[in-house]
């Protein structure tokens, strides 16, 4: 049996013609599955009985299972899913008011070990396929009790640039007005720092927001958090940002984890100050460190991140600090897969 998911829809509209039915059923069964949250193909009564007979011989529609869940006291929920492989995979629903957005994994583990994540400990197993990402939206957005999943963002486990083909897939989806139908804009690739992952993404018809880790203003200090800069180091990194820029005319977010006794000081304020100042159309995101025990992580004071925030606001960086959410569970990428005693 194959994963209904992975067909997009010009690719269902052949499949079903190949069964002899007409091609429209592919956008009823669309909108069954991704704006229903459908996942038995006996409940979507508008299909003759003989095409729902059918392809409940072919396809399934929902791969994963629950494994866990953790619910903290401001409604961020984190879900562990089991795929049919056993691996375990972690996805995020942050709620505000009566939108919520979905904060997704694209692979099982991480290659790129960056210090300040749990999902990069264990290294990495595999890519998640097209299907295995649409799974946790649709889960997410089956269970996101009182409000509409308008958001999304592949900041969960993996690298998403990593995993190009099935993510870009998976979002086309999400994008589509026969499916998900959530906006490009609402829709954010959070990667490392891949330059050809990044290049390719210029090209692409699509108006998504990306946002690039950088966690520390220089190549010393980026290199002892994030081994990914030794292969694509700041001077390289950043000459891409500014061609993606003149390309698509979109901004891209620099997201900056505020590490105590490493990258919160005055002097890592200016220089990324400087290393950032010219780029047209960029902000800052900074984000309190999340305590990770396993990896001896530490968050910035409040004084120390306030006095950054205001050094760069002063110095014209568009900037913001990101609200922490989910601050009494397992909120940091991993963590909960780890406590499994998956890595
Ligand atoms: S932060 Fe992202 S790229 Fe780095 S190890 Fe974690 S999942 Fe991988």
């Amino acid at each position: 049996m194959q994963d209904i998911k992975e067909l997009a829809l010009a690719e269902l509209q052949d499949q079903l013609l190949s069964y002899g039915f007409p091609k429209y059923h592919a956008k009823q069964i669309f909108s069954w599955i991704y704006q229903k949250g459908i996942i038995e193909f006996s409940s979507m009564s508008n299909l003759p009985l003989a095409l729902r007979n059918k392809i409940g011989e072919e396809f399934y529609i929902l791969g994963l299972k629950l494994a866990d869940l953790q619910k903290s006291s401001d409604g961020t929920t984190k879900f562990l899913f089991e795929l049919e492989d056993k691996n375990l995979v972690e996805a995020v629903n942050i709620p505000a008011a009566r939108r919520s957005t979905g904060c997704i994994s694209s692979q099982v583990g991480c290659k790129f070990s960056c210090r300040f994540c749990a999902s990069g400990l264990g290294g990495f197993k595999r890519n998640l396929r097209a299907g295995e990402i649409l799974d946790e939206v649709l889960y997410l957005k089956n269970n996101t009790q009182g409000t509409d999943l308008t958001h999304i963002v592949f900041m969960g486990t993996g690298e998403p640039l990593d995993n190009y083909e099935n993510v870009l897939k998976s979002i086309r989806i999400i994008n589509s007005c026969d499916a998900f139908n959530i906006g490009a804009r609402r829709i954010t690739i959070s990667t490392s720092g891949i330059i050809p992952g990044i290049e390719r993404l210029a090209l692409e018809d699509l108006q998504i927001e990306l946002s690039i880790s950088l966690h520390a203003p220089d190549d010393k200090r980026r290199s002892q958090v994030m081994p990914v800069n030794q292969k694509y180091p700041l001077k390289d990194l950043i000459r891409c940002c500014h061609e993606y820029i003149a390309k698509t005319n979109r901004q891209i977010t620099f997201e900056y984890i505020l590490i105590k006794n490493f990258n919160s000081g005055t002097d890592a304020a200016q220089e990324l100050v400087n290393l950032l100042k010219d780029l047209r159309l960029a902000k800052v995101n900074l984000i309190p460190a999340n305590p990770v025990p396993e990896l001896k992580i530490m968050p910035a004071s409040k004084p120390e991140i306030e006095a950054f925030k205001e050094y760069l606001f002063k110095s014209g960086i568009n900037v913001t600090l990101r609200q922490e959410r989910g601050e009494d569970i397992d909120a940091a990428c991993g963590q909960l897969r780890l406590r499994h005693g998956q890595k």
